[in-house]
């Protein structure tokens, strides 16, 4: 970038002054040896031989040589004026985000470098870096278009500017801001952080609409979380992502034991790719039971990944890591197959519960992959339940509808799983005709000890017959906890008091007795 206009400029501008020095050396040599009395002496002798002329005319071309050497010299000063303007440009281009006018990663790069923050640890001064990313963002480009999009980051990036106008504010990737705060205190930068999420929970107006945005932190300080502005800026990416789990619009200072729970989960990252590899994951099955004849009439297919210690890693933890870190296609893929494979031998038309996550269907192929499996196992569309939960419609639901609908057309029962836990759920029932709905096992569980529950699930129930929808409870541990499922008309129930799960050839075992034993409590 402008790496060969420098020399050239320097080396126009290295001919001027020796052109120029030269002229003036000479003038000044025939001013001391008196060269001009020489020359006009010289000039009425050649007047004897009509030479004079030719003598005069050598003279004026060295005086014109010179005004055109200033001349020149002017012009190229104003040229190298302008270069160094053009390169000015470029650099500041390169180094700032053309749509806010902000800073860019680039610069947060060079930033990382300045002595400030590089010994800081020495120094003794304490500095702060918030990560800022805005929570729903891409529904806000769903809803306006990437025009009204940009809007909000241009709105965003001019409130952050005049909130923190003594400060560094740094745009560093689509909704992600980066504030570095130079001699603060934890105080200074945790009141910092709540202006900003205040601020950023204002009104925006796009495209002539009030909408609504609001903004996560995470904060860490330098030195007393990170050395460098380098680290403390990933630290502060471990607080932001604990802020956005914990609740959005708000913010979290990092904290050592934060840091350590995020290494955990990069080493259980690392270790997931192996066991998907080497095949160490394996499926459980839980029987879905017939709460009037106590039949059994499917399983809910559920991860497990047994450690070489023969401990297991909770598929709540591993589901989570597999999806933030893209491997749940992989991971579901593998256990798809397992499961379709294993149901396939169940006798009677058992039906296969298997678990999707959201970010599988937000994949718009995940119909035709679910096709394809069904296909290679033999199993048929009408056998196969998919659980869905209600965070699977948060973002591009139009995108998980049309996959939902497709799906249903083929044949596959749809159910929502953990309702009630979620978000906003009525909307979701009218958008798709769910075959099941499960009841989370917080309803089931704390009904008996509270009449207020007890009313809302009865209100669900009610709901879900007025929907003609069959509603199954999850985890059913106690004969009193069946016995008011049942008062309430339940259909299917599932729990430890009917059967924890088991693995492929336990469930087969299971299946081969006609009726499941309910046992006397569910330890
Ligand atoms: P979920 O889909 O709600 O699955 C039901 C969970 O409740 C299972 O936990 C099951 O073991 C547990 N459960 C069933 N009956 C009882 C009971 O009576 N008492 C208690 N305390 N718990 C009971 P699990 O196997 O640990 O799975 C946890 C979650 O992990 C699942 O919740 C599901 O969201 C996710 N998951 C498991 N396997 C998969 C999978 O293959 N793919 C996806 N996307 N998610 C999965
Ligand atoms: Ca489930
Ligand atoms: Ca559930």
């Amino acid at each position: 970038m402008g790496k060969g206009i420098g020399p050239s400029r320097n080396s126009a501008r290295n001919e001027i002054f020796v052109i120029a020095a030269i002229v003036v050396a000479a003038w000044y040599c025939f001013a001391q040896l008196d060269v001009f009395e020489y020359v006009i002496e010289f000039i009425h002798e050649m007047e004897t031989y009509e030479l004079d002329e030719v003598v005069l005319g050598i003279l004026l071309a060295g005086i014109g040589g010179t005004v055109y050497a200033f001349r020149k010299h002017r012009q190229l000063k104003r040229e190298s004026a302008k270069l160094e303007q053009a390169e000015e440009e470029v650099v500041w281009m390169a180094q700032h985000d053309h749509l806010t006018g902000l800073p860019n990663r680039k610069f947060l790069h060079q930033l990382c470098e300045h002595p400030d923050f590089k010994s800081c640890a020495e120094t003794g001064q304490s500095h702060a870096v918030l990560v800022l990313d805005l929570d729903g963002f891409k529904s806000i480009n769903d809803l306006f278009g990437h025009a009204g999009g940009d809007d909000l980051l241009i709105q965003v990036g001019d409130r952050l500017n005049w909130l923190m106008a003594e400060q560094t504010v740094l745009r560093v990737g689509g909704d992600e801001f980066v504030i570095v705060l130079r001699n603060v205190d934890t105080a200074q930068a945790k009141s910092a952080a709540r202006e900003v999420v205040k601020a950023l929970n204002e009104p925006f107006q796009i495209n002539g609409n009030q909408t609504e945005a609001s903004a996560s932190v995470g904060i860490a300080m330098m030195p007393d979380h990170a050395p460098t502005l380098e680290i403390a800026r990933v630290n502060a990416d471990v607080a932001l992502y604990e802020a956005k789990h914990r609740s959005k619009g708000s913010f979290k200072m990092f904290t050592k034991q934060l840091g350590t729970a995020m290494s955990e989960r990069s080493r259980i990252e690392q270790q997931l790719r192996g066991a998907i590899r080497d095949g160490q994951l394996s499926v459980h099955y839980q029987p879905y039971i017939d709460l009037q004849t106590k039949e059994i009439i499917g399983f809910e297919a559920l991860a497990r990944w047994e450690q070489s210690d023969g401990t297991f890693i909770p598929p709540s933890t591993f589901i989570d890591i597999a999806e933030k870190s893209g491997q749940i296609l992989e991971l579901s893929e593998l256990l798809f197959r397992k499961a379709c494979k294993d149901a396939y031998n169940w006798p009677g038309n058992r039906t296969l519960s298997f678990n999707l996550s959201a970010s599988q269907l937000r994949d718009r192929l995940m119909a035709k992959r679910v096709f394809r499996q069904l296909e290679q196992s033999g199993l048929s569309p009408e056998r196969l339940e998919l659980e869905v939960t209600e965070s699977c419609f948060v973002h591009d639901h139009e995108a998980v509808i049309a996959t939902l609908i497709d799906l249903k057309n083929a044949g596959v029962r749809i159910a929502l799983d953990d309702f009630g836990t979620g978000y906003s759920s009525f909307s979701r029932l009218t958008k798709v005709e769910f075959d099941k709905i499960k009841i989370d096992q917080l309803f089931v569980q704390e009904c008996n000890d509270s009449a207020r529950m007890k009313k809302i699930v009865g209100a669900i129930f009610a709901l879900s017959k007025s929907l003609d929808t069959t509603i199954v409870a999850e985890g059913i541990e106690t004969h009193e906890q069946l016995q008011t499922m049942q008062q309430f008309g339940c259909d299917i129930g599932q729990g430890y008091l009917f059967g924890r799960p088991v693995p492929a050839e336990k469930a087969l075992e299971l299946l081969a007795a006609d009726q499941i034993v309910i046992s006397d409590s569910a330890g």
